[in-house]
């Protein structure tokens, strides 16, 4: 890993790598254990894990919850489309790797606006032949621009359902940004028999000291760390005029988790929720 300031790969995207300031993908990939990261995002890691100790268990349990998330979609749902926004750095079991490996011929469109993840995208586009995997490098804020490129087009047709995928990446947008309408957009997009999966951080179970000192160390992360911590009710509002599946909003851990090993951390501990559901 290069220390901050140190030249990085001179090939194109490297050149927009900022490692001056944390950014969201290289500290989760940090606190995931990954080695993609730099001294900004272990930083601005570091101090988060001091103010909310087991954010590491939730990195890793949110990441246990799009595995789960897709595989349900997959096996159960049938779908066999994704548009994962938010993609993060590629790690083990990526979306469409856990969705080929129920049906080899699901096609899977990843968005991220990062330029580290773009760096990576080759490891995104190792698609089983039977189907096919592209790689956009956009803002979940410009979601025409995300549902009109040509790489979506030529991979997905929106004519079919398509499970959109938005793992913790909401909680970066503040309400100015208007989070409730760029999803309703992207699911307008949609047909009937599409899916909205999600996760997003949360103050509910957290007292309130902790709270206070998590949204400091995250406005520590700079222009691009901050995290939004929502509620039940306003993460729940992303789903609005969609039926949630069995069981709902409820903790990342305890998402359909019953053959994961027990006893589940507990909310407090995970702080973000999680849920799937279908458009009608
Ligand atoms: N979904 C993955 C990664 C989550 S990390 C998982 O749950 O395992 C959040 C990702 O969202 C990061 O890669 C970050 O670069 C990306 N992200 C944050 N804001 C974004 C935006 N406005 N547009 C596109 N991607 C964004």
């Amino acid at each position: 890993t290069d220390p901050p300031g140190a030249p990085t790969d001179p090939v194109h995207p490297s050149d927009r790598i900022d490692t001056s300031v944390a950014h969201p993908a290289r500290r989760y990939n940090y606190w995931l254990g990954g080695k993609d990261n730099f001294q900004a995002d272990r930083d601005s890691g570091d101090v988060m894990a001091a103010a909310f100790p087991t954010i590491r268990v939730t990195a890793l349990e949110n990441r246990r919850f799009l595995q789960r998330a897709v595989r349900f979609l997959a096996r159960e749902a049938g779908m066999r489309q994704f548009l994962d926004i938010g993609t993060g750095i590629p790690t083990a079991d990526n979306t469409h790797e856990v969705a080929q490996a129920v049906a080899p011929q699901t096609r899977v469109v990843y968005v991220d606006n990062d330029p580290i993840v773009l760096a990576h995208a080759r490891a995104l586009l190792t698609s089983a032949p039977e189907g096919a995997t592209a790689y956009i490098d956009a803002d979940l804020l410009d979601p025409e621009r995300i549902l009109s490129h040509p790489d979506l087009r030529r991979t997905i047709d929106l004519g079919q359902p398509v499970a959109l995928m938005l793992v913790a990446i909401l909680h970066f947008l503040p309400d100015p940004d208007e989070p409730y309408a760029l999803v309703r957009r992207l699911l307008d997009a949609l047909p009937p028999g599409s899916y909205l999966a999600a996760s997003h951080a949360t103050y509910d179970h957290l007292p309130a000291q902790v709270v206070e000192e998590t949204s400091a160390a995250t406005r520590n992360g700079g222009e691009y760390g901050t995290i939004y911590l929502r509620g039940l009710a306003d993460f729940t509002r992303f789903f609005d005029g969609l039926e949630l599946v069995e069981p709902g909003v409820v903790s990342v851990a305890e998402w359909r988790a019953d053959a994961e090993p027990q006893p589940r951390p507990s909310a407090a501990d995970v702080s973000l929720y999680g849920a799937v559901a279908r458009k009608p």
